[in-house]
């Protein structure tokens, strides 16, 4: 039997089993929750990708050799086979792009085609990170129920509404150990089939939303996390002092002793969050893609909403001045 390239998914209740196909063989990776591989990808590091996505930016037909433009290339297949080793998912979906294709191309118009086309997949892949932390960012932010969370954030969002699944049906009498039943009540299995990470990670954040997991972030650091009990809490579980001390167990003295001496400080941090977050829904919201006024891609407010994390998480500590915290707030005014 023969399967194409690509990444099968198949849901399994909350989990779901993932299969690398590599043309011929699959490789089952291990079961994850969509909330664990949504919170597995917000956190990656994708600087990498970010800094070598700049320079073949960069590089034009005028200004580059094509010696040149071959070695970017090959960085980014080296950066995208040895991206995340212990999460080989993300590095599979990468080189699905970056498989040394190139390196077949003789002919500098092609090489050039084919940098553009890698251009876009590099600069989606930073995207989706951007955006779908931004989102999830807003929806942990929101008070209320699930349904009402969801409803805000979903609000004017078409963008997240516009991709396509490639589905997969396959009969249970299949002899492939990837369609054994994962229901074995029924005669099918159903999954999807990826080729790319946006659209796999979109997929993965669509079931996160459609089902009350619980995704929550932490007040102190920013990192998300699921409660592992039903009662709500703030904080997660990230060991963050010298002597293993967690979040949970230093941040809600911090946060509290700092809205007493700070609150006003703490207040201006809220503002700017809502006031930053809505120059990217505007700027999201318009039809044409020029950027005006203070409108803010989901790129440049992510960066700062990083920056910003990680100043409250310093100033909390002691670590940075009342001063230097405020100039992040109002880093980007
Ligand atoms: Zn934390």
């Amino acid at each position: 039997m023969y399967l194409s390239r690509g990444l099968y998914v198949f849901p399994n209740g909350n989990k779901i089993r993932r299969f690398m196909i590599d043309g011929k063989h699959a490789k089952e990776l291990s079961e994850v929750t969509f909330a664990e591989q949504l919170i597995n990808f917000l956190k990656i590091d994708l600087d990498p990708l970010k800094r070598v996505l700049d320079r073949l930016k960069a590089q034009t037909k005028e200004n580059t050799s094509l010696e040149e433009l071959m070695k970017t290339f090959n960085t980014i297949g080296w950066i995208a086979g040895n991206f995340c080793v212990d999460e080989p998912v993300y590095s599979f979906l990468l080189t699905t792009v970056f498989d040394g294709r190139y390196a077949e191309i003789n002919h500098s118009d092609e090489l050039y085609i084919f940098k553009d086309q890698a251009v876009n997949a590099l600069y989606h892949v930073i995207h989706a990170q951007a955006m779908f932390f931004t989102v999830a960012d807003q929806y942990c932010r929101i008070e209320g129920t699930h349904l009402e969370k969801v409803n805000r954030i979903f609000t004017g969002r078409e963008t997240l509404f516009k991709m396509q699944l490639e589905q997969i049906i396959a009969h249970k009498d299949v002899n492939e150990k990837m369609f054994y039943m994962t229901r074995p009540t029924l005669p099918y299995n159903r999954g999807y089939r990826f080729e790319n990470l946006p659209d796999y990670i979109w997929y993965i954040f669509m079931q996160v939303m459609e089902y009350e997991v619980g995704l929550s972030q932490c007040d102190y650091c920013g990192h998300f996390f699921i409660p592992q009990t039903k009662k709500k809490t703030r904080y997660c579980d990230r060991v963050r002092t010298d002597d293993g001390r967690t979040c949970k167990q230093i941040g809600p003295q911090l946060i509290y002793r700092s809205k007493l001496k700070h609150s006003e400080l703490l207040a201006d941090y809220d503002r700017a969050i809502n006031r930053n977050y809505r120059r990217v829904e505007r700027y999201e919201l318009k039809l044409e893609n020029e950027k005006e006024g203070k409108d803010m891609t989901y790129g440049e407010y992510y960066d700062w909403l990083k920056e910003l994390h990680g100043a409250k998480a310093a100033f909390l500590a002691g670590m940075i001045s009342e001063e230097e915290f405020r100039g992040v707030i109002h880093g980007v005014d």
